[in-house]
């Protein structure tokens, strides 16, 4: 099979969807793996390496459209890549259609088969391609709010680990689960005292029991959340409801009780924040202030770890791509466990109901 990689051209992405391990594997399965120039640049890899591996660079992304019958991405296509589709072509790749009707319009027009990243429904019914964004983004939260605590990035001036004499950070992270506690690993590194509030009593009970002294569980009520507000030199948005808008567990009237020059990492922000007062954000300008309360609101933040974030995706998506380069799609969804789930349009008919429901959409 012929697979594709064109270089990613959404805002803020140093993404890749492919490294030159993926080539090699492929080109030795009899595969032909077109790169487009410079594709690797944003995650420091080079068009030598991708073509010791095996794989053809090309010029232009649009002679990867022509020539690809799979092509592999990291973000939706953007609106100049969508006419360079080819009809019948897949293209696997994150795609969040419910967040755009134009996008969804669009992919059905070019008559192409999306299999999307994010639908995709490991054994046990989770979602494993957007774990490990979610193990970075909850990581790379308390990364931005040592930064952001700085007195020159206009935070309270705080050292999250204290020194000896001296206390260290409260860090308030509401939600634990996979963003949460990562956050809540880091953070205990650093030696903050870390509090972590969720709904799940189950989670808690796990998160008691792995987590070091310094991190502390509490049930995620009000009355608990703004006792934690007061307390907080740091706070870190990471609740999701799946399917639904991330609820607003702080109220822009609460920002009147948090100290003067906290700082609040909305990570759920992509699915509308749990602040109220949160706004989306981007890496070249991530952070407002409202009410002398530091906001950081980005909502793509494994873009700006675009190697870590590269290596981390490719380890979840690559059994797949080569999957179904072996097998074709027809032979792989009915093999491999997940890839059903994952296929949102078919040759241009939408085949997941969520998406057709969300827009009044045949189905
Ligand atoms: P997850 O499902 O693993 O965890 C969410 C947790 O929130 C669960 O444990 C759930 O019990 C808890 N929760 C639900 N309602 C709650 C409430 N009222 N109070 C406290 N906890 C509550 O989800 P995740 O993978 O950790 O993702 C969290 C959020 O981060 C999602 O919105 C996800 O889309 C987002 N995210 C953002 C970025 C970014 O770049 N901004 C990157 C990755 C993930």
């Amino acid at each position: 099979m012929i697979v594709g990689v064109p270089r990613e051209v959404k805002l803020d992405e140093y993404r890749v969807a492919m490294i030159p391990a993926g080539v090699e594997e492929l080109t030795r399965a009899g595969h032909h793996v077109l790169i487009e120039q410079d594709a690797g640049l944003g995650s420091g890899l080079f068009n030598e390496e991708y073509a010791e591996n095996g794989a053809e660079i090309v010029a232009t992304a649009r002679e990867i459209y022509e020539r690809a019958e799979l092509i592999v991405k990291v973000k939706e296509p953007q609106p100049a890549e969508w006419e360079l589709l080819q009809p019948g072509q897949m293209l696997f790749t994150y795609f969040h259609f419910a967040a755009s009707e134009d996008l969804t319009a669009a992919m059905q027009k070019a008559g192409i088969t999306a299999i999307a990243y994010e639908t995709l429904k490991g054994t046990k019914g989770d979602l494993p391609l957007l774990t490990p964004m979610s193990e970075v983004a909850g990581r790379m939260s308390i990364q931005q709010g040592a930064k952001y605590l700085e007195r020159p990035q206009d935070g309270r001036g705080i050292l999250l680990g204290g020194v000896p004499g001296v206390a260290p950070a409260h860090i308030a992270i509401l939600g634990g689960g996979v963003v949460g506690k990562n956050a809540a690993q880091i953070a205990a590194g650093f030696q903050a005292d870390v509090c972590i509030l969720d709904i799940n009593v189950d989670r808690l009970r796990y998160l008691e029991d792995i987590m070091p002294p310094n991190v502390n569980t509490l049930y995620s009520d009000r009355h608990n959340i703004r006792e934690q507000l007061q307390r907080a030199d740091l706070v870190i948005g990471a609740v999701l409801i799946p399917g639904a808008k991330a609820p607003k567990l702080v109220l822009e009237e609460d920002l009147n009780m948090m100290k003067p020059r906290a700082v609040i990492i909305d990570v759920a922000i992509d699915q509308g924040g749990c602040f109220e007062t949160s706004r989306p954000t981007t890496h070249s300008q991530p952070t407002f202030i409202i009410n002398e309360i530091v906001h950081y609101c980005v909502a793509n933040m494994p873009g700006a770890v675009g190697r870590t974030s590269t290596y981390a995706l490719n380890n979840v998506t690559f059994p797949y791509v080569l999957q179904i380069a072996n097998l074709g799609l027809a032979k792989a969804a009915t093999r491999i466990p997940g890839i059903v789930s994952a296929i949102n349009i078919h040759k241009g008919k939408i085949t997941n109901q969520a998406v057709a429901e969300t827009f009044g959409m045949e189905f």
